[in-house]
């Protein structure tokens, strides 16, 4: 790509750093502009049409375009633009919203709190916990065991609970409250010669050692995401979450299922923690809760958690915590009348129904000469292409390119190409879509 003098691109690489981008790169090459959205598609500044094979960044549910959520916005806008949930003051969308949500919870849930990105939340979710270990009387409860190759956003905290090298990298993190049991990958960590249920129980087996050097009074909670996403699509072998709930049953540790990605019919039930059977305690969701029509996000808590907050909130006299944009009425009521569409048009059944054609696709492709595995349930998935050389990352980035010169986008996270398409695509499309992946992927040489 060369960028021209004064062009929407060269504008773009003289005035904004862009997130997981290399700078220098990206002065040189310039962006990708996206000037529109319908349906599955979206089209760039020179009229090329693309499959959005990501939803965005796995976020789009009801596709681009969608004017019912057009209308809830500006309805709103022009009703109540703003107003804020502090100091006991509320508006009517917030409070249907977290409603909704808690009757739509696959276990019992007790309060939402409301935030404006996944990172935010599980920021917010860090600090919950540290407030609840202080209320209990327990101020050394205050350590969180993430996983490596997880993904839970980039704030200092959040960033923290990432376990991902480029999150911390020259960011001087994690914190040190943060810990990081094993990743429950079996193509990528299983011992060799270990059997599936070998390699789950091994992973039980390390957390709850770790749990025992650390000290259990010291462990406030597990977070997980039930499909790992941004870590490369990794879906966790049979038993895995039953073996892990079993452990921090054992020494009373909190659940932590960070549905961001996962949350509403993604893995072909509303939430993954179904798919999965996790129970947990919190639950974050974002993304396509509101379609990433509008940043908007929450955790819900069941009563374990809330209690004990709510109690030091009395004690201190209110609780220090808020974002001018908790609970934004705008992002409120698009998000209501997103999850209305999901129900009406039963997009999670469309992800069940389509899931055996996705992954019977996606599968087919394992036995590609350049790649090493394919993963996938419901309506997300990847192929895992073979590492070129010392190049890590090589062979992803040119799969990537291929799909993209062929008018699909996808993500690649390392040599890992992933696909999560909107929950509105049809059985022709999803055809469609994998005509051109299998099409890149054929054309790539090495
Ligand atoms: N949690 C998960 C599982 C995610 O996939 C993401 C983003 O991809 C986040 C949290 C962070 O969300 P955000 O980018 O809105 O801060």
């Amino acid at each position: 790509m060369t960028v021209q003098p004064n062009s929407i691109e060269a504008r773009d690489a003289a005035y904004q750093l862009h997130s997981y981008t290399n700078a220098r790169k990206m002065e040189a090459e310039g962006s990708l502009i996206i000037e529109q959205g319908d349906g599955v598609y979206v089209t760039d500044n020179t009229g090329k049409k693309y499959i959005e094979g990501m939803s965005g960044l796995w976020s789009v549910a009801v596709g681009f375009g969608e004017d019912r959520l057009v209308k809830a916005a500006t309805e709103q806008m022009a009703k109540l633009p703003y107003y804020h949930t502090f100091a006991q003051r509320g508006h009517t969308p917030a409070v249907e919203l977290s409603e909704k949500l808690i009757q739509m919870a696959p276990v019992p849930m007790s309060k939402v709190y409301f935030t404006n990105s996944g990172s935010e939340a599980n920021d917010t979710v860090v600090k919950l916990l540290w407030y609840r270990s202080n209320a209990l009387g327990k101020p050394e409860k205050k350590k969180i065991i993430s996983r490596i190759k997880g993904y839970h956003g980039i704030t200092v905290a959040s960033g923290s609970l990432t376990g991902l090298p480029y999150n911390h990298m020259s960011f001087d993190l994690p914190i040190p409250q943060v810990l990081h049991a094993g990743c429950p990958h079996y193509g990528g960590f299983a011992q060799d010669g270990e059997s599936e249920a070998d390699f789950v129980a091994r992973l039980a087996r390390e957390l709850d050692e770790m749990i025992q050097a650390e000290g259990p009074d010291t462990i406030a909670a597990f977070i997980g995401e039930p499909v790992m996403g941004a870590g490369g699509v990794i879906v966790p072998p049979e038993g895995y979450w039953k073996a892990i709930q079993d452990v921090l049953k054992k020494y009373d540790i909190l659940l932590v299922a960070d549905e961001v990605i996962c949350g509403f019919g993604r893995t072909g039930k509303m939430f993954g923690s179904e798919t999965m059977g996790i129970e947990p305690d919190i639950m974050v969701m974002s993304k396509q809760l509101s379609s990433s029509y509008i940043p908007f996000s929450a955790v819900m808590m069941n009563d374990r958690v809330y209690q004990p907050i709510a109690d030091e909130t009395n004690r201190i006299g209110t609780f220090g915590h808020g974002f001018t944009g908790s609970g934004h009425p705008v992002g409120a009521a698009v998000s209501l009348e997103n999850l209305k569409i999901i129900e009406e048009r039963d997009l999670v059944g469309n992800v069940a129904r389509l899931s055996p054609l996705f992954l019977e696709r996606l599968n087919a492709l394992a036995g590609h000469d350049l790649a090493k595995e394919a993963r996938g349930i419901g309506l997300i998935g990847a192929l895992e292409l073979k590492q070129q050389g010392d190049a890590a990352g090589t062979a992803g980035a040119a799969m990537s390119a291929a799909c993209l010169e062929r008018g699909l986008i996808v993500r690649n996270l390392g040599d890992t190409v992933a696909l999560c398409p909107p929950m509105i695509i049809n059985e022709d499309q999803v055809k469609e879509m994998f005509d051109i992946y299998a099409a890149a992927l054929d054309s790539l040489s090495f």
